[in-house]
């Protein structure tokens, strides 16, 4: 354990920032995390995890919240727009007891983690933020919003994939790409043959269902523009069920008559971006989004960040230097991030181009069973 990191400020309580107070909570160190958004994540559609994701709720203590809360999927089912099985793909195992794979809403899961946060004993302030920080060789100065201002030991940027911590840490870093595609996500009523994630493949376009608890599930669907759009609100449902008319599939047709108002439509164009290592310059570190931006394509995004708490708390707690400490850190998650971003990404391309659909499923089952490996 280095002595010298007693104190830490997280800037950001997504997943990646939650899950970093949550671990060093554990080790004792004074946690303090500032979120900007006031209402704390309480927004949004669901999320699909992964067994590797669900092997890191294990490690934070939320596994068996999300098992009362989410949903588990054994399997990916590909189908065929007219709704003919193609294949069945288990969800590689990462445990015994560890499921591999479902589904949550995001603000449930976000409200398990909060919840894990506070209790864990982090000092935590909501709807503010920083306005500047100065390191030197023993620590960090922040000045805060209300004009306040604190030292500390060490700072996690986790302030997402436009971090301002980025920004001011290396402002020569990657910009988030946009990928010429984007997702459509709404929430329906759980189908009663959902027992696996669905997905109906079509020449350009790719939609599917996940359930997310007992009564819920979330249908996406994948469709490339050329240019990043925004789409006014009250496009979104005409829009979402016209696309939908492509897939002839009967479940897929009653899903799309279902889709109103109420739906929670959202349409998100995806980016992506990598930093290259190092993460950290002195006594600030960035981790998540922040310095790893992925397209859904694997579902693995959140699964990478809370991986990155995990692994940076475990080398805090390894390392005599902090500079040893954070070295350790990028090496050990670099190829595993790497791997999610761009693989993700070639499956998007794949998409646009309407390509191979076996180096498609052959990059989603090895990139699956990589994740599956231990971290
Ligand atoms: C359409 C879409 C679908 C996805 N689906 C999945 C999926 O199914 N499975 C999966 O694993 N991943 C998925 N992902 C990826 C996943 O959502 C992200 O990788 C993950 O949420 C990143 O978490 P984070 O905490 O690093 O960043 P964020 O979630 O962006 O959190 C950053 C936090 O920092 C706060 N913040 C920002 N600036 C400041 C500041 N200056 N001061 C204080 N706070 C600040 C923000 O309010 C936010 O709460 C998806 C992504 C997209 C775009």
């Amino acid at each position: 354990m280095i002595d010298s990191v007693q104190k830490v400020l997280i800037v950001g309580g997504g997943f990646s920032g939650m899950s970093a107070a949550i671990q060093l909570c554990k080790q004792g160190i004074e946690t303090h995390l500032v979120e900007i958004d006031a209402n704390w994540r309480a927004e949004g559609a669901g999320i699909s995890v992964g067994g590797a994701t669900l092997r890191a709720f294990k490690a934070l203590g939320i596994l068996d919240e999300f098992l009362e809360q989410g949903s588990v999927q054994p399997a990916l089912e590909v189908i065929a727009p007219t709704g003919q099985l193609i294949q069945t793909i288990p969800n590689p195992p990462v445990g015994d007891d560890i499921p591999g794979g479902g589904a949550i809403m995001r603000p449930v899961l976000a409200k398990i983690l909060s919840k894990k946060v506070m209790e864990a004993g982090a000092k935590v302030r909501l709807g503010y933020s920083y306005s500047s920080m100065v390191q030197d060789a023993d620590g960090v100065s922040v000045k805060f919003e209300d004009g306040s201002d604190d030292r500390f030991d060490l700072v996690i940027g986790a302030d997402g994939v436009y971090s301002n911590t980025r920004e001011w840490l290396m402002p020569d870093a990657p910009k988030p790409r946009y990928t010429g595609q984007g997702v459509w996500r709404a929430v329906l009523p759980r189908p009663p043959e959902a027992s696996n994630t669905m997905m109906w493949v079509g020449p350009k376009l790719k939609t599917g269902i996940n359930p997310m608890s007992k009564d819920q599930a979330y249908l996406f669907l994948t469709e490339d523009k050329e240019v990043k759009e925004r789409i006014p609100e009250e496009q979104m449902v005409p829009m979402l069920k016209k696309l939908l008319e492509t897939f002839p599939a009967p479940l897929v047709q009653t899903m799309a008559a279902q889709i109103d108002d109420s739906s929670q439509v959202q349409w998100r164009p995806l980016e992506g971006l990598l930093v290259p290592l190092p993460w950290f310059q002195g006594r600030v570190v960035l981790i998540g989004d922040a310095v790893h931006a992925t397209t859904p394509h694997l579902a693995s995004g959140a699964c990478i960040g809370i991986e990155d708490a995990i692994v940076l708390a475990e080398e805090l707690a390894s390392h005599s230097t902090l500079n040893n400490a954070l070295t350790a850190f990028g090496e050990r998650r670099w190829e595993r991030c790497r791997m999610v971003v761009e693989n993700s990404g070639r499956l998007g391309q794949i998409e646009i181009e309407g390509g191979d659909k076996q180096e498609h499923g052959t990059i989603m089952r090895e990139s699956m069973q990589a994740l599956a490996q231990p971290i």
